[in-house]
């Protein structure tokens, strides 16, 4: 049975179908199969846990904290680059083709971390810290699996009065 699930104001997600993915489809126990068909419907969940607050990715049957067990906390999908790779040799397809492309590890607002893809970036404007929020590919119709996308850059503060 479905754990119960919260999803405060979190809107859906853009969705990108790939209906040729020819890559290796992700895999895992029950868990794992509800987190990905979540994503193929644009809802990005985390878990957290109802005794402690604890919040964890990727999706386990107990709080890592605790070992209470968790409930879907469905997360809004904006986050920060912790660190990135810029992949720019490949020896396996599908992922040869895309070099060079940049892997990043994102902090969620919400707290966790995931690994994802950052699309259509130009490789010297990514930069850690940098705002990014996540957009699903779905590659089969019950899995989708996110990736990011930067956000335009901060506009700067309007300069303060000079004359002081
Ligand atoms: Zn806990």
């Amino acid at each position: 049975m479905s754990q119960p699930h919260r999803s405060a104001d979190a809107e859906l997600l853009e969705i990108i179908d790939i209906p040729d993915w020819d890559g290796p489809l992700p895999t895992g126990d029950a868990l794992a199969r509800e987190y990905f068909a979540a994503c193929a419907e644009g809802r990005l969940l985390l878990q957290e846990c109802p005794r402690c607050g604890h919040r964890q990715h990727y999706p386990r049957a107990l709080c890592t904290r605790c070992a209470a067990t968790p409930q879907w906390l469905q997360a809004r999908g904006g986050g920060e680059i912790y660190s990135f790779s810029v992949v720019r040799q490949m020896g396996t397809r599908p992922f040869s083709r895309n070099a060079p492309y940049v892997l990043a590890l994102v902090d969620l607002d919400e707290g966790p971390r995931l690994l994802g893809t950052v699309l259509e970036c130009e490789l010297d404007e990514v930069e850690i810290g940098r705002r990014v929020h996540a957009v699903i590919h779905r590659i089969a119709p019950d899995l989708g699996i996110p990736q990011w996308r930067m956000d335009p850059p901060a506009t700067p503060e309007p300069a303060g009065d000079p004359a002081t």
